[in-house]
């Protein structure tokens, strides 16, 4: 399995093509653009209901980030309950933490139905302060849980061996292997009569009266609805200004001393770093994340892996660094992920992003969320999870489009241009590797021979 990236995650070696040679030319019910753990997720729930679908992948089924993912599954977020309480009162923070529970459930439920082999393991969580202002973020954190009802508990001691100064453990929790997961979806949705087609790229849509047509690098395809699954929808849109691109690193290590955390942790450092274990070959490994920036802001990225690799070997017991590897993640500008109809869209073409480093969890809501759009309208997350809760101001289209030129930078780490604006990614020789650019890069010849 390829990944958008040079260097290699720990599920990457879960290779399979997809493609089930689907005739292009028919009227699809749904098309799903994008083959990550959202496009797979609401392609299956609509097949199971009756609906003729298939996914177009421009490259591979977990190229994107669901192949950089460190899939931890967390029903508390990175926007925290005390935040959404005070941007959105506490019947929404209340109808947020159900989400989370939601999504597990589906996830569980799928796991269950499918008898997927996806290593899905129940887990505790433990958020550790360090020092005194991570103590009162930490107050803040589980103050805000317990207004909306959601289980925080202060511990003593955390299966970590990193000095603290205080923790909560969170029960519930959990973790899998996310490429083996998409992989058991995608099985189920071909059985199902579902279709696949990789090396698609969708550059865009035109809605008509009964349908809407994709302009794609195989030709137009025809659908009745549309869902861009694609992290981040394609070409220029609203989104594009109320999600911010964010660069995150993992690596996963073996340790001299066998003494691997068998739950799930969390500091709440600035950026935070993040622990979970995975069994490979027959032994644990530890994947640590963290060191986060925005896009196309480091001047040098491989720093990065050097700070995280320096936090881990300060306190684990390292033998050998086996992976490294670093992906991208979307910020919204109010904190709260964006499923639903696509700004500026006519009502039939969808859309899932902004889901910050909780993308296993709300990934799997939207399927949840988008069936029941398609099939009924309505969604008890309709409103809170607008993608249009933000209206754009006066003059917008105008500076969309001069927004839309800008410099990439280079990513030493990942070999590849990044965007620092909108998060689109191109490799050494400009070829694009993740939207929301739909064309390469253009060459240009600064020295051009006369004559
Ligand atoms: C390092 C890191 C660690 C993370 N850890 C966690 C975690 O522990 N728990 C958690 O819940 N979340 C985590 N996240 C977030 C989570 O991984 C993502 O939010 C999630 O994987 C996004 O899934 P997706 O399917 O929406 O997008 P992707 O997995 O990016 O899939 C989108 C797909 O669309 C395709 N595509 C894009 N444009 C087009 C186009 N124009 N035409 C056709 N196809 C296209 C891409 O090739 C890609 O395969 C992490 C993120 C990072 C960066």
């Amino acid at each position: 399995m390829y990944r958008d990236g040079a260097r290699k995650s720990i599920w990457q070696d879960e290779i399979k093509k997809f493609s089930t040679e689907p005739d292009l030319s028919r009227l699809f019910d749904v098309v799903i653009v994008g083959g990550g753990i959202t496009g797979v997720s609401t392609a299956l729930k609509l097949q199971e209901s009756g609906k003729q679908c298939i996914i177009l992948e421009a490259a591979n089924i977990g190229y994107g980030t669901t192949g950089g993912t460190t899939a931890h599954l967390n029903d508390f977020f990175d926007t925290t309950f005390t935040q959404v309480i005070r941007d959105f009162g506490l019947e929404n923070a209340k109808l947020y933490a159900e989400s989370g529970k939601d999504a597990i459930d589906i996830i569980e439920n799928n796991i269950d139905t499918y008898k997927i082999i996806c290593d899905f393991t129940r887990k505790a969580a433990y958020l550790f302060a360090l020092d005194d202002q991570q103590e009162e973020q930490l107050k803040s954190i589980a103050e805000g849980a317990a207004k909306v009802g959601h289980e925080m508990i202060y511990v003593n001691d955390i299966p970590f061996p990193i000095p603290f100064k205080e923790a909560v453990r969170i029960p519930g929790q959990g973790h899998f292997h996310p490429i083996k997961y998409i992989k058991g979806l995608c099985k189920i949705f071909i059985n199902l009569g579902g279709e696949i087609q990789e090396n698609c790229r969708c550059e865009d849509y035109d809605e008509q009266e009964g349908y809407v047509i994709l302009k794609t690098s195989k030709g137009e395809i025809k659908a009745k609805n549309v869902v861009y699954a694609t992290h981040i929808p394609p070409g220029i849109n609203l989104l594009h200004f109320t999600n911010a691109p964010y660069r995150s690193y993992a690596m996963a290590f073996t340790l001299k001393d066998d003494q691997y955390p068998w739950e799930l942790g969390y500091d709440l450092c600035d950026p935070y770093h993040y622990f979970r274990i995975q069994e490979y070959d027959g032994e644990n490994l530890l994947i640590a994340g963290g060191e986060d920036h925005k896009t196309g802001h480091s001047d040098d990225t491989g720093e990065h892996f050097s700070k995280l690799e320096n936090y881990v070997r300060k306190h684990f017991k390292v033998e050998t660094v086996y992976y490294s590897w670093s992906s991208q993640y979307y910020e919204p500008v109010d904190g709260l992920p964006y499923i639903g109809k696509l700004p500026g869209s006519k009502g039939k073409t969808f859309v899932a992003t902004g889901f910050r480093g909780n993308g296993m969890i709300f990934g799997t809501l939207s399927s949840q969320i988008l069936h029941d759009l398609i099939l009924t309208g309505k969604s008890k997350y309709k409103d809170l999870f607008n993608p249009s809760r933000i209206k754009p101001i006066a003059g917008f289209s105008d500076f969309v489009k001069e927004a839309s030129g800008v410099e990439v930078r280079w990513n030493s780490a990942e070999l590849s241009w990044d965007c620092p604006c909108h998060g689109s990614r191109f490799n050494v020789n400009g070829k694009i590797l993740g939207g929301p650019a739909t064309k390469d890069l253009q060459k240009v010849f600064p020295y051009q021979k006369k004559g």
